[in-house]
């Protein structure tokens, strides 16, 4: 492989830019887990003077980006967006579809499930939680052992893809799970929406909540929503109060091709030039390289005698967290890679901070980008394992006075 570098993660990107008889135009350095890369044609995209929110430009722009966010939530029903992070969709699917004392049964499978059981207690659920060990995933038989015991159930929290340890729950066996005992399932998909296989109706979802800056490639800074039948039926019995999270305002303004107060007009152009790069590769292909990269890498992690943290059956396809060598720190192996290749990859978080290293490989990525990631970590391990050699007493000389 030609290995070219026409940019170092962080530097400006030239909208276009294409070096010749590349496949790939682009090696990527920015392998965290999100922000992901932004591709050319989405940056271009974004460089475009403001237009009126409600004004028939606005109205025909998120209404085409509304019909191909469905296409790619695999869903006939509701897509609606937020100016917000992420982490709004955790409270954004509380205020809008439960009441203060439910009780709902948090699946945590590493930070961000416990973050989302956290969210539920500020608000006032009764959070039970299925602590499942970080670097495992949930399993149907223990979702329904736990709802067994659990009378009068309102919802269930899933981390559909848990950033914080690169392992997927299989979300298609869990929510028919919670279905079974008659619970809503809300979904955080932050670093799965837009890069790993996801069917909002065929798996009778009832929300499902992204943010912008993972697989869908653009920056920071738009919370998405998919709101199922069942999700509209509970939010007529809520009884928080809210309002910039309104989903029905923001259903009501969407049927106008608007939403309930001005839009991120910047990220809107964003994410309809990622949509379109989605939808024209095709929702499925984009999967199946997601898995086909995710698979490699995994091998690339072995042929450099390292260990992921997941088995292969529930690692995930859009992080990888491998685990440091004895010895190796994650602050020092994540400087070292930055150092070398001007790489940027990514420490563990809460406990396992500093015991593994996660790689980003979601959104606009390409083997090549992780082939290279690889190999710099392949080039930076050996010095950071210099064995140190014991202190030899007898050859230390007192210090003169
Ligand atoms: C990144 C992430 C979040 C938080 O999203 P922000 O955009 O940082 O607020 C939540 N859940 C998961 C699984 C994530 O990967």
């Amino acid at each position: 492989m030609a290995a070219f570098y026409t940019y170092r993660c962080g530097e400006p990107v030239v909208p276009g830019e294409r070096v010749k008889n590349m496949s790939h135009p682009i090696i990527e350095r920015l392998r965290i887990p999100g922000p992901t890369p932004v591709p050319p044609a989405v940056m271009a995209a974004m460089d475009r003077g403001m237009i009126p929110h409600r004004g028939p430009a606005f109205k025909e722009l998120y209404r085409e980006i509304l019909r191909m966010a469905r296409e790619a939530h695999r869903t006939d029903g509701e897509v609606l967006t937020w100016p917000a992070s992420g982490s709004a969709g955790w409270e954004a699917g509380i205020v809008n579809l439960l009441s203060p004392g439910d009780v709902v049964l948090a699946v945590t499978t590493g930070y961000f499930g416990e973050r989302f059981a956290h969210v539920g207690e500020a608000f006032g659920l009764d959070v039970r939680r299925l602590r499942v060990p970080w670097g495992e995933a949930a399993t149907p038989d223990q979702v329904a052992s736990e709802l067994e015991s659990i009378p009068g159930i309102r919802a269930v929290f899933l981390s559909h893809n848990e950033t914080s340890t690169g392992v997927t729950n299989p979300l298609r066996e869990l929510a028919a799970v919670a279905q079974q005992f008659g619970a809503l399932t809300l979904v955080d998909a932050v670093s799965s929406a837009g890069g790993l296989p996801l069917e909002m109706d065929a798996w009778e979802l009832d929300y499902v909540f992204s943010g912008s800056q993972k697989a869908w490639m653009c920056p920071p800074g738009l919370m998405i929503a998919a709101i199922g039948p069942r999700a509209w039926d509970a939010m007529n019995s809520s009884r928080y109060s809210r309002f910039f999270w309104d989903f029905k305002s923001a259903r009501d303004a969407a049927k106008m091709g608007m939403t309930s107060s001005t839009p991120s007009l910047t990220l809107l152009y964003a994410y309809d030039a990622a949509l379109r790069l989605i939808l024209a590769e095709g929702v499925e292909t984009v999967w199946e390289r997601h898995r086909s990269i995710g698979e490699r890498t995994r091998q690339g992690v072995r042929a450099l005698g390292l260990v992921p943290l997941a088995t292969d059956d529930i690692s995930s396809n859009t992080v990888t967290a491998v685990r440091c060598p004895d010895g190796v720190g994650a602050t020092a192996l994540v400087d070292a890679v930055r150092e070398v290749g001007g790489i940027e990859i990514a420490t563990g978080q809460a406990h396992l901070a500093e015991i593994i290293v996660r790689i980003g490989h979601m959104g606009w990525v390409q083997w090549p980008d992780i082939e290279r990631t690889l190999a710099t970590i392949g080039e930076v391990l050996p010095a950071l394992m210099v064995p140190v050699d014991p202190v030899d007493l007898s050859q230390s000389v007192a210090p003169q006075r």
